[in-house]
């Protein structure tokens, strides 16, 4: 099935006229790269977390290599991260020519990284510890920065689910040394391809600007307000810049951020009342959490005798697209191949990876679309259920 062929898909933007006309001023403008609408950009955003310094680049990806350069993690250094996330938290550590160390989550009712793990994985190599607020849910930071303060540890958060989401009163990214944001097609604040560096500590500050564009000492952007002639190369850099129409987007999509978290809050709630007492499946962070999601996604978790693919290809035949997050990183081939074969090592995500189940989630999502959704599942899982007990 074609992805437009979806009944209901797994997530969708909300774009329109005004993000046509910012891309359209862009354009009119002729300046494509890195400038003034990025500066912008950063200034607002910047406002919005309340925090000092925020760099616009590339991607997400980009934002975790540079995350982890900048606070001068290489070769023999370890980095502990969860397993069950998107690679590229792992991956950006492996750039730096250090070790990801795998800590397991809390449970199946947080899916989290969870701080005593984290406790437990600490070695006289350990430089940093980087966090994911899952599915936008704040990981409970405050003994994970105790671990970090306990161990002089440097604290990255991974905020690419959790724009918008608070702990304990702090927007996620503000946190930790660093935080590190993605603007990815599907994410809460979408500009295609994109990513934000955040941190209120000067210094870090100083170098990440200049890690972003080759190193160098001043940009295209300078030099065109008549800002010097020349410029110097100071470290090794990378080419992590963010366009002019990425930002122009940005800004748009930072306005629409409060009412879009709201009304995907909304169809996370009816989610949950929906689902209260389905058989075989169960919904993580039911319980009280200090702070805000900003409901990235909605995931749940199906009972061992409820096998995942087939209710997956049920709910497909009915047009429902779903997904996974997130087939843990240790057990990967890639991984594998550099680590060995660590299975069993992290049971709580491994189960995570084989038995959770990502229903669609999105601003422009209606109260009808989780009702088809939670009759569908309603429909389909005894049937699957009651096969799996016969053919026992
Ligand atoms: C999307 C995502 C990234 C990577 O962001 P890109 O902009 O796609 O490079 C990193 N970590 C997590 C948890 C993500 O969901």
């Amino acid at each position: 099935m074609s992805e437009t062929a979806w009944k209901i898909p797994l997530s969708d933007i909300v774009m329109d006229d005004d993000e046509i006309d910012a891309v359209r001023d862009v354009l009119v403008s002729k300046w494509l790269s890195m400038g003034p609408v990025t500066e912008e950009f950063e200034a607002a955003f910047a406002r919005y977390l309340g925090v000092k310094h925020a760099f616009a680049v590339s991607s997400g990806t980009a934002a975790l290599h540079i995350a982890h350069a900048v606070l001068g993690i290489g070769s023999g250094d370890e980095v502990i991260t969860p397993s069950l996330t998107f690679v590229a938290t792992a991956n950006s550590v492996l750039y730096c020519g250090a070790k990801p160390v795998f800590a397991d989550i809390v449970g199946t009712d947080n899916l989290n990284i969870s701080w005593e793990e984290i406790g437990a994985r600490v070695s006289p190599r350990t430089q940093a510890i980087t966090v994911v607020h899952y599915g936008g849910y704040p990981c409970d930071m405050q003994p994970i920065l105790e671990v970090a303060r306990d161990h002089d540890l440097r604290v990255i958060e991974d905020t690419a689910h959790a724009v918008g989401a608070t702990y304990k009163g702090r927007k996620c990214g503000t946190i930790g040394d660093i935080g590190c944001f993605s603007f990815f097609a599907n994410k809460n604040l979408s500009t295609g391809e994109g990513g934000m560096v955040v941190t209120d500590d000067d210094k870090l500050a100083e170098k990440i600007k200049v890690l972003r564009s080759h190193g160098m000492t001043t940009m295209t952007w300078d030099r065109h307000r008549g800002h010097g002639y020349s410029y110097d190369v100071t470290d090794l850099g990378y080419n992590y810049r963010i366009s002019e129409v990425a930002s122009a987007l940005g800004i748009v999509q930072l306005r629409r951020l409060k009412q879009n978290n709201a009304r995907r809050k909304r169809i996370a709630d009816r989610y949950r009342k929906a689902l209260e007492g389905t058989e075989g499946i169960g919904c993580p962070f039911g319980g009280r959490i200090d702070g805000e999601s900003s409901h990235h996604i909605f995931p749940v978790v199906l009972s061992r005798d409820l096998p995942r693919a087939e209710l997956q290809a049920e709910m497909k035949k009915r047009g429902i697209q779903t997904s996974i997050h997130y087939p843990p990183i240790h057990l990967f081939t890639y991984y594998r191949r550099l680590f060995g074969d660590t299975r069993g090592s992290l049971l709580k995500t491994e189960f995570i990876g084989e038995h959770e189940m990502t229903l669609p989630l999105y601003p422009g999502m209606t109260e009808e679309g989780v009702d088809c959704i939670c009759t569908a599942i309603d429909e389909v899982t005894p049937a699957i259920l009651a096969e799996k007990k016969v053919s026992r």
